[in-house]
């Protein structure tokens, strides 16, 4: 499973929230692929939670 986040993030934190071993926030959130095996259920919730939807999912 791969995580991708696409143009448009607003930086509101939910996704470090929730996985903060995959997602760092800084200017725009970045996404840890090396830490995707063992948190994909954190994965998969915060990229339901995103606000904006700009957490894809590539399984
Ligand atoms: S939850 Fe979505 S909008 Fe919020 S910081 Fe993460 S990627 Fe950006």
């Amino acid at each position: 499973m791969q995580v991708k986040i696409v143009a448009g993030c607003i930086a509101c934190g939910a996704c470090e929230s929730i996985c903060p071993a995959v997602f760092t926030v800084y200017d725009s959130a970045e996404a840890d692929n090396a830490q995707v095996p063992g948190n994909e259920a954190e994965c998969r919730e915060a990229a339901k939670v995103c606000p904006v939807s700009v957490i894809k999912i590539e399984e």
